[in-house]
């Protein structure tokens, strides 16, 4: 296997990560019920959608409560 004639200078290996970055995604205040929401998609909070309802909402779960307990 071939061996790298140089070592990669800090400039360069960072230059090259400089595209490996995560990107925040689009956030939309849902227009029905406030919620931020991912914009072009069902709310996941009341289910509308372009001001109609598409998904009947999830009655808020009591697991949620007890998953954060477990985990601290
Ligand atoms: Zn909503």
């Amino acid at each position: 296997m071939a061996i790298p004639f140089r070592k990669t200078s800090k400039s360069k290996r960072d230059s090259r990560r400089a595209h490996c970055k995560l990107s925040a995604p689009t956030m939309i205040v849902c227009p029905n019920c406030g919620e931020l929401t991912l914009s072009h998609q069902v709310c996941k909070k009341c289910g509308f959608y372009k001001g109609k309802l598409v998904v009947a909402p999830k009655p808020e779960k009591e697991k949620e409560t007890k998953d954060t307990k477990t985990t601290k």
